[in-house]
């Protein structure tokens, strides 16, 4: 395995400098396949975090004034470098996050399509002229950024949660201060060091770690410098940083929890049923927000469906992120483990049976088996939560009504799935699913080319496609009067 420390600099990143805390605080970044010590990196507080953010403000300036291609340009540097170091930031994120080494590739291609995307898009923040309704004035619209913007990302995906943040953000002119989580720092400060090498100026971006996310958080919803609040994570915490921010009126752009469905309906190709529910169950071990959280599936397909599936997922690999032939890697960290313990004993209690797996994995750590249930129903905790680990809940439905009314009975609102061929059906369920974003025969939603994001409790905003610029750009009207 490369150096990872040549890549990722494990200290702050401030206006241009790397930095550490002023009297030496740190916290440690572990593998969370191993246990074995990575990194120790800064533990940053308000008074760094302000810096940053004054920085920011600076450099914003600046930045706003480039033109579209200048910044474009940098974009597609920026872009390049990381294509050039692909697979140490793979290794990175394996090695910080879990996730086997092919999936972190997956995600450094994903991620950085976003910064392509935006490189892109960056010259296509178009004003409009306004016909007018009287001879004597034009009325146009321009695009502007919005300003500096804070940033809070999550550790399931440590670089694509990012780029898509930060790639639109400085393709509008914006500057800003992100903060990672403190499970996956490292990917976060190489995305800065590889920022820096292209020639991204001081300032622009900053990258604050950091334990206390609680104080951290609150400073960015409250100081008056920062426009605007982005945030990828759980549900609870975007609702906390909404009423935080309530005073001083950000945008905010909150990407949360999801709670899909994956219903099979009974013209479905069943095979390709399952080879989709398999990549929207297990992907990053079922710790992504667009996870399959309840698989419905038609009655009179219900026995073949649970046979396929359960044959797949029985072949499903579990071990350490980097050795080959890996599916699936560890939970993120204890927590998460004792949440999907949870999680499964309440289903168990209340009538679900367990097809495959269902307890820790013999490998010890937070590796769990992959597990498929049977006989779920809605009062289970599981139907309600995400349970973000490798376990497969299947409910029985009888009509398209019943499977509509299930997939909708939820708070949240991210992503759907359906298999099934009756075109008639195929547009009525679409339309029918109460979520931002909805597959049809197939099991993979994202791309930097759509846009991305929920409705309901799963958020506000969109991130990726023309959408994903948009949020970075506040609209000006100019009424010229006396032609
Ligand atoms: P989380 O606990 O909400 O944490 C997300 C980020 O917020 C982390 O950087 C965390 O810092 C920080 N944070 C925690 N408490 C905070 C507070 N009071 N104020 C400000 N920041 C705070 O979520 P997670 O467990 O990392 O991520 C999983 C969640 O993210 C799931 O719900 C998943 O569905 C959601 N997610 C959504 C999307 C989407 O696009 N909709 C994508 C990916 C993940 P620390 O980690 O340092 O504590």
């Amino acid at each position: 395995m490369t150096n990872l420390n040549l890549i990722s600099p494990a200290l702050a990143y401030i206006d241009g400098q790397w930095v550490g805390h002023p009297e030496g605080k740190t916290f440690g970044v572990n593998n969370p396949a191993n246990g074995k010590s990575l990194a120790q990196v800064p533990d940053m507080g308000t008074i760094e975090a302000q810096e940053a953010i004054e920085a920011a403000a600076q450099a914003f300036e600046l930045w706003r004034k480039q033109t579209a291609i200048v910044r474009a340009d940098l974009l597609w540097r920026w872009y390049e470098l990381i294509r050039a170091h692909a697979e140490v930031l793979a290794e990175l994120i394996t090695a910080e996050q879990g996730k086997p080494l092919a999936e972190a590739r997956g995600e450094v291609a994903y991620g950085n399509s976003f910064v392509r995307w935006f490189a892109e898009e960056a010259r296509r923040s178009y004003g409009t002229l306004i016909p007018t309704e009287s001879p004597d004035r034009r009325l146009m619209v321009i695009k502007q950024p919005v300003g500096v913007v804070a940033a809070i990302t999550p550790w399931n995906f440590p670089l694509a949660m990012i780029t898509r943040k930060l790639a639109p953000a400085l393709a509008a002119g914006c500057t800003v201060v992100l903060k990672p989580s403190e499970e996956t720092p490292l990917t976060a400060l190489a995305l800065a060091k590889l920022a820096e090498m292209a020639g991204i100026p001081p300032g622009v971006l900053n990258v604050v770690t950091g334990l206390d996310a609680p104080m951290l958080g609150l400073l960015f919803c409250t100081h008056p410098t920062v426009r605007k609040l982005s945030f990828t994570g759980s549900t609870a915490v975007g609702k906390r940083l909404m009423q935080q921010s309530a005073d001083g009126l950000k945008r905010l752009s909150l990407e949360l929890g999801g709670n899909a469905p994956f219903i099979v309906f009974d013209d479905a190709d069943l095979n390709a049923a399952v080879e989709g529910a398999i990549v929207a169950k297990y992907r990053n071990g079922g710790q992504t927000c667009v996870c399959a959280n309840r698989i419905l599936v038609q009655d009179a397909v219900y026995e073949s469906f649970v046979e396929k599936f359960s044959q797949a997922v029985s072949f499903l690999q579990v071990g350490q992120g980097d050795e080959p032939q890996v599916d699936i890697g560890p939970l993120i960290n204890p927590r998460a483990l004792e949440k999907v313990k949870g999680l499964l004993a309440d289903a168990q209690a209340k009538g679900a049976h367990i097809v495959l797996g269902g307890k820790p994995h013999a490998l010890g750590g937070t590796f769990f088996e992959p597990t498929v249930l049977t006989e779920a129903k809605p009062a289970m905790l599981l139907s309600q939560e995400e349970i973000f680990g490798p376990v497969a809940p299947i409910y029985r439905f009888r009509t398209e009504e019943e499977a509509i009314s299930l997939a909708n009975s939820t708070p949240y609102g991210l992503a759907a799935y359906f298999y099934g061929r009756d075109i008639g059906r195929v547009w009525r369920v679409a339309e029918a699913l109460e979520y931002g974003m909805v597959g049809v025969n197939t099991g993979l939603v994202s791309t930097a080319v759509a846009p991305f994001g929920g409705i309901k409790h799963s958020g506000l905003g969109r991130e990726g496609a023309r959408e994903g610029l948009e949020e970075y750009l506040q609209i000006k009207y100019m009424a010229l009067g006396g032609l």
